[in-house]
This record gives structure tokens, sequence and C-alpha cells, in this order.
């Protein structure tokens, strides 16, 4: 698959991903697995490492080196997997901060370096396009990364990637919150009508970090705003919501929707390690394991994940 420079980046158009072709993906053919990263959010480890999070973020080699291993690491893997998707907080130099150029083009110089045949699939955070996101700053970071919510299919898969800016504070652009709930209500009914195997979410916000009812919290959705989204996903069946933005791993489950918060590539706020999450979908479940990226670089995925992918179905 030969991409040109800025289409590598520019796959979600049209709300849906240019790297699957739709009309061949609604069936389900057997076993497969994607790779899950988030947070490389180049500029955090100085601005965290000085107490300054609003102006410190004048370095980023630290974000430079593991993003570049951890594309070095997803490389190496056999068999490939179907995509490498990268859960928000790209960068850490909010709308309009002065290092914000400069950091998206390292990353892309960084990524542009993932094979080929492994598309990228970029999330929104709120790094991305602000705290309260706006309509120009959500079209500026379109131009750059493509869609902020689109859907696409892989193999009897239907995953949905969501704007959660726009769960978080949509006071300033209501009409684009508005847009993407209507757009959701309409997926939700397109993959009930496909009958698919799963539905797999990605967006840059948990819902929860442990528990459903846990209090409002930097790292979670409001609680009313909460239960709405949970309820929606439970009754359209979403197996698995995947989100970042927490910088340690946790998670927790709700009637059967199963939350995964993945730790960052970059900088660690808990204790885990820098690394990303390998997620295995079979007929059956969605299996997944976060792996540090000296781990994945090193011993690939383990063995019994391994054996899961080769059974037939
Ligand atoms: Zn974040």
């Amino acid at each position: 698959m030969a991409a040109a420079g800025g289409e590598l980046f520019l796959r979600a158009r049209g709300r849906t991903l240019n790297a699957f072709r739709e009309d061949k993906e609604y069936e389900w053919k057997g076993p497969f697995y994607f790779i899950q990263g988030a947070d490389p959010q180049f500029g955090l480890m100085k601005a965290w490492a000085i107490g300054d999070c609003d102006n410190g973020g004048d370095e980023w080699g630290e974000e430079i080196k593991l993003t570049e291993q951890a594309v070095r690491a997803i490389n190496k893997l056999n068999p490939k997997p179907k995509f490498f998707v990268l859960c928000g907080d790209l960068i850490h130099g909010m709308p309009g901060s002065q290092w914000r150029t400069d950091q998206e083009q390292d990353l892309k110089k960084v990524l542009k370096n993932t094979d080929q045949d492994i598309p990228l699939v970029f999330v929104s955070g709120n790094h991305d396009i602000g705290n309260t996101p706006t309509r120009e700053t959500i079209d500026t970071y379109c131009k750059h990364w493509g869609d902020d919510y689109f859907s696409f299919w892989v193999g009897g898969v239907f995953f949905l990637v969501l704007n959660s800016q726009l769960y978080f504070d949509s006071s300033k652009c209501p009409e684009l919150k508005q847009a993407q709930d209507v757009w959701l209500n309409g997926q939700l009914a397109v993959a009930e009508k496909h009958k698919c195997k799963h539905i797999i979410v990605f967006q840059h916000i948990p819902l929860f970090l442990r528990k459903p009812d846990e209090e409002n919290d930097y790292f979670n959705l409001e609680k009313s705003v909460r239960q709405e989204i949970m309820e929606k996903f439970h009754k359209a069946g979403v197996k698995a919501v995947f989100s970042g933005h927490y910088h340690r791993n946790a998670g927790g489950s709700y009637r059967g929707l199963e939350m995964v918060v993945s730790s960052a590539i970059g900088c660690q706020l808990g204790e885990d390690q820098h690394g990303l999450r390998v997620v295995a979908v079979t007929a059956e479940k969605i299996v997944h394991r976060y792996y540090s990226l000296n781990e994945l670089s090193s011993q690939g995925i383990d063995k019994d994940l391994v054996d899961m992918l080769a059974k037939q179905n």
C-alpha cells in the first residue's frame, strides 16, 4: 500500500477511514489484532519535570525517542497488526501555544516511518483541540490529522472513533456536539443492520477510570453525560471502549461494556512503563494486554495471543 507523505495522516475523511474497503470488510474473516497507543504528547515530560504544564513544554526529545521505539516495535511484529490507533493527546501544546507546530511536525516525522501496511488511526485529545474546543480548533485539527470522529469496518468488526471533548465541554460549539450525537445514533443503527461481530469505540477521555459510578474527576467524563453514553453503548452492544488521557493503566466495566484505559507512550503519571496495548479480536471476545515498549520490542507478542490469532475463527 503506497501513500504519499500527507495521506498517511489524513486517512480519516468523509467520516470514514480510507484504509479499508468498507464493502469488503462487513464480513468476519477470522481473528486479528491491532495496536492501541495513547498520549505521545510531545512536550509533557519536560513540562511535568519542571512543574509548568502550561508553558514548560519547550523540549520533547524524550518523547521523540519513545515514539521512535514504539514505531520500531510495531514494525517488527509478525503477524502485522491491522492498524495502529493513537488515542489522543498527540502533542502537549494546546491550540495557540508556541511549540505546537514544531511538536506536530516532529511527531509526523516519527510516525511516517510506520510500516505502510499498518494504517494510522488518530483520535483527538484535549491537548489536540483544547479543553473547550471551538469550530476553529477542531477544523485545524482535522486539517492535520483527519476527521475528529468517524467509523470504519475491519473484518466484520465495527470501529467508532469519537471526539470526547464534545462530551467534556461543548459550550463553544454546541452544534458540533449535536452533529456528532446524530451521526453516532445513525452509526449504531448501521452496525445493527450489518450484524457486526463486535463494536469497539476509541475516544481520548475515559467514560470512567475504575467504576461506572465513580465521582467526577479531571480524567473521566461528568456523571450524567457518562451515564447517558454508557447506556447508549450498552443498548447498542458495544463491547469495549479504549481510551488514554490518564497516563496510567486502569479500567472497569458497565453491564458487559468494558472500559479500557491505557497508559501513555510519553509521560507516565503513575507506576506504569511507557507502552502500547495489543488488542486481539476473536469471534467470541476481545483480549488485550499492555506491553512496555522494551518488552514489545524485545519479545514481541506473547505466544498465547499469537496462537489465538492463528485459529481459523
Ligand atoms: Zn488528555
